[in-house]
């Protein structure tokens, strides 16, 4: 059984925009799989759908379902996803600009009362990027935007997730860092055994780590399989990866 499973999902924005049009994705437990397409293609949307995050009273899931550890969650609120291990990272490094790295981890937990256990997490997080280690005294808003995509996703990591969405998580930044923020992204997934559902619109490098991938034109799935059989074909080729 998959972890998360999306069937024929629609959503529409204001009773009237129809931005997903029946989508269907599977994310294997542990698994990292990669959602892409051009600007507006619903992928963020559908992000949103599985962590419940749509915008209240404008988007709304009008058909399908969404099953995580096969129970259907559409009726959950936001932390009681979060509660069964959903998490999700926005677009946009949104950390607390005026607190430390720590201080942002921290604020992550209120839902643990255990110090100890947190006090570890911490160190955890500390330990997987050592350059938010490095800049611990800084106030987040100082850090560099690779540094702040970090923050957000150890922030994200604070709550012990079975699942991660990450949206852009490459976005604005150089590309030795992108680089390197793929490679936390594989390391998160090999080494903790967190699955990974990820938006991207750089295509090249999500392809380079992902294991399989769904591609979104105008709400719909046009084409979806192994990240090298997708890297090989000559559409995807030409309209994402600079020709082939
Ligand atoms: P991007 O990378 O630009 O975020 P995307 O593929 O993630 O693109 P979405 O953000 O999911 O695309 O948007 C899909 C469509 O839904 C777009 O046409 C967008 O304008 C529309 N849309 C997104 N959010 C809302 C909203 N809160 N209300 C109304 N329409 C929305």
């Amino acid at each position: 059984m998959a972890l998360l499973t999306l069937n024929n999902v629609e959503v529409v924005y204001d009773g009237v925009f129809l931005a997903v049009k029946g989508v269907s994705i599977e994310v294997p437990d542990k698994g990292l799989v990669a959602l892409l397409g051009a600007n507006g293609a619903g992928k963020s949307t559908i992000l949103k759908s599985v962590s419940g995050l749509l915008a209240p009273e404008r988007g709304l899931v009008t058909r399908g379902q969404i099953a995580f550890e096969g129970t259907d969650i559409l009726a959950l609120d936001p932390p009681d996803r979060v509660r069964k291990g959903i998490v999700h990272v926005l677009e946009g490094r949104r950390v607390f600009e005026h607190l430390t790295p720590g201080e942002n981890l921290l604020a992550a937990t209120s839902m643990h009362r255990d110090r100890a256990r947190v006090a570890r997490l911490i160190d955890q997080m500390f330990t997987f990027f050592p350059r938010l280690a490095e800049r611990s005294r800084a106030k987040a808003g100082y850090l560099s935007g690779g540094e702040q995509q970090m923050l957000a996703i150890a922030r994200a990591l604070m709550t012990e997730p079975k699942l991660l969405l990450l949206d852009e998580p490459s976005l604005g930044l150089a590309p030795f860092l992108v680089d390197e923020i793929f490679d936390i992204i594989s390391r998160i997934n090999a080494e903790q055994g967190v699955a990974v559902l990820l938006v991207e619109q750089n295509a090249l490098a999500a392809l380079d780590v992902v294991q399989s991938a769904y591609l979104l034109e105008q709400g719909r799935i046009v084409m979806s399989g192994s990240a090298e059989v997708l890297r090989s074909n000559p559409d995807i080729q030409e309209a994402y990866l600079g020709g082939g």
